[in-house]
């Protein structure tokens, strides 16, 4: 492509002035004009769950166009959106009971952080803090940016955030440290919520934690009257080995946000889940109340109907077995990493597996990223580190053969770009 008019996402055009123009996507692979079969080692930015262009996900979509585009979802309704309304309550973590629509993880986590304050607004409570961990990211618009890690990302908007009180994040063996900072902001009785990635944080670099922390962090949260926000748009969907990370602590967040894997990749559509208590605390004769919040594309139904078959597919296929073989592949190669001096933190949460490449200077902005990156593509597998985190999160449907190529590729990197002995 000569020239292109296209702005493209988190890329620095000086430095990438060229796109490679993907014509087909299948499967595991993205398919590219010159026929070259492209692995997509990072399901396509954590989206994709099980495959490109599921066959019984791309039918509903076709069958749903037969019928539908977008309508409006204020004063009417459709089938698509009500049975995944079902379908989601049914399968999400006991106790959440409606499902508010929006088309982004960026906009699910705003829809969150709406609701909560609205929950303590109606209640007359003045409870208007955020609490984040630090290294969490949850999206990119003003409010989201806000909750988020700041850093290079977000320099230019810092003016237009607003403050959160951040925890530590729990390092193995100093949990407590994050709980005590917990419990002291919560003392202060405004804090509204606690807004958190269970069990992993994604695009902060694959930040894994105990699963008892998350639930000791439901405890206090309990305790202090404080709203508890599952930001499980990245761990959503299988991710973390469990449908919902949340699953693995045994917790009922207040508030639940999923979009990425929700259509099984396939279109843009989010869901934020809630308990009654928060839809309750909306409910009145007097308008004022009302949970003022649309997106033009809400509940877009050919998106629904692409979420209610990613249901069938976790329903009728055997979805939990892919995820334990992917794990016990990523765990039997992962050993190999493990006494590897080139390489630290060697990690792994079910189906996402991580190691940091040992180089003098980390950090996103670290010079090995974009070259890394460069590296994989002219092996065509698609693996973006994030910095020097090189980590893998691949579709479901991936084989065993094709995830020995992205781990001899791993090491074949290692080889080339490491820097310390
Ligand atoms: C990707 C992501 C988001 C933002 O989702 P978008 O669809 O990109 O807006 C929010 N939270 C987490 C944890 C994510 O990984």
């Amino acid at each position: 492509m000569t020239h292109s008019r296209v702005w493209h996402p988190f890329t620095q055009h000086a430095l990438e002035p060229r796109m490679k123009p993907i014509v087909e996507t299948a499967g595991a692979y993205l398919i590219d004009e010159d026929g070259n079969h492209v692995l997509d080692a990072i399901s396509s930015w954590w989206v994709i769950t099980h495959g490109h262009r599921h066959p019984a996900i791309m039918s509903a979509i076709g069958a749903a166009a037969g019928r539908y585009d977008q309508l409006i979802f204020a004063e009417y309704t459709h089938a698509p959106a009500e049975e995944l309304a079902e379908g989601l309550i049914a399968v999400a973590p006991r106790g959440l009971a409606h499902v508010f629509y929006s088309d982004s993880g960026s906009t699910a986590v705003e829809v969150a952080l709406k609701m909560a304050l609205g929950f303590f607004h109606n209640k007359g409570e003045r409870r208007n803090r955020i609490v984040v961990m630090e290294h969490a990211y949850h999206g990119d618009t003003i409010g989201t940016m806000s909750a988020g890690e700041r850093g290079v990302f977000n320099a230019a908007y810092e003016p237009l955030l607003f403050a959160v009180d951040r925890l530590p994040f729990p390092e193995a063996g100093r949990e407590q440290e994050t709980l005590d900072a917990f419990e002291s902001y919560c003392r202060s009785g405004e804090v509204a919520a606690l807004l958190i990635e269970p069990l992993v944080l994604g695009a902060g670099g694959m930040k894994i934690y105990a699963p008892s922390l998350l639930a000791s962090l439901k405890e206090v949260a309990e305790r202090c009257g404080t709203l508890l926000i599952a930001d499980e748009v990245m761990t959503g969907w299988g991710r973390t080995g469990t449908l919902f990370g949340c699953e693995q602590a045994a917790i009922t967040p207040d508030i639940l946000c999923t979009s990425k894997g929700l259509t099984g990749g396939a279109l843009p559509l989010a869901a934020t889940l809630c308990t009654a208590e928060i839809f309750d605390a909306h409910l009145s004769t007097d308008r004022r109340r009302t949970f003022f919040h649309s997106s033009s594309y809400t509940a877009n139904p050919i998106a629904c109907a692409a979420a209610v078959a990613n249901l069938s597919v976790w329903r009728d296929e055997p979805v939990q077995a892919r995820l334990e073989a992917l794990s016990e592949a990523h765990r039997a190669h992962l050993t190999r990493f493990s006494n590897d001096l080139r390489f630290r933190n060697v990690r792994q949460i079910g189906t996402i597996a991580a190691l940091d490449l040992d180089v003098e200077a980390g950090g996103y902005l670290a010079e090995v990223g974009p070259r890394l990156r460069a590296f994989f593509r002219e092996r065509h597998l698609l693996i973006r580190p994030l910095g020097n985190v090189v980590y893998l999160m691949p579709p479901y449907c991936i084989t065993a053969k094709e995830l020995d190529r992205a781990y001899e590729a791993i090491e074949e990197a290692a080889f080339h770009f490491r820097v310390s002995a």
